[in-house]
């Protein structure tokens, strides 16, 4: 997972951890850190034709983001369902996104990332955590 520049300006980094300790889910790794534009264009690859694609990397270079690793069983599906839909405007209440859209949010600012299947969790991990500890889930 990753906590978006836009959540941690707005100070809503507990309220976050909060909802993911809620879970049965475990916190193995955790890093306030800032990206650099070639870790950004490889986790965003998929995305490089999208019209948008200079306004998300802009978006996730204009502060600091906190990368998680979490760990259970099912946890990839279950907490890309619990971020919610990608507009918070339009995720419902019981999710992350849908939750803190009370602090704004829309579309392209909303407050987490989190892997939505098994090879890109791999891959991110990867690309965000030291290399000298692979992930093979
Ligand atoms: P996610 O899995 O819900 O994060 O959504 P996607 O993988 O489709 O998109 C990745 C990220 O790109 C989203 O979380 C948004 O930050 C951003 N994004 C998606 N759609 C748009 C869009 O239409 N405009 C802009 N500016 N950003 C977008």
């Amino acid at each position: 997972m990753i906590i978006k520049p836009d959540s941690v300006e707005k100070r809503l980094i507990g309220k976050i951890l909060e909802k993911i300790e809620n879970t049965s889910f475990n916190l193995e790794s955790m890093e306030l850190t800032y990206a650099s534009e070639r870790q950004l264009v490889e986790h965003y690859k998929n995305l490089k034709n999208r019209e948008f694609f200079r306004d998300l990397i802009k978006y996730m270079l204009s502060g600091p983001i906190i990368v998680l690793r979490v760990s259970g069983d099912n946890a990839i599906d279950e907490l890309h369902k619990l971020a919610g839909n990608t507009d918070p405007n339009l995720a419902q209440p019981e999710t992350i996104r849908g939750n803190l859209s009370v602090y704004g949010g829309d579309k392209m600012h909303n407050f987490i990332h989190t892997s939505d299947s098994k090879q890109n969790a791999i891959n991110e991990l990867n690309i965000w955590f030291d290399e000298d500890r692979p992930c093979n889930l």
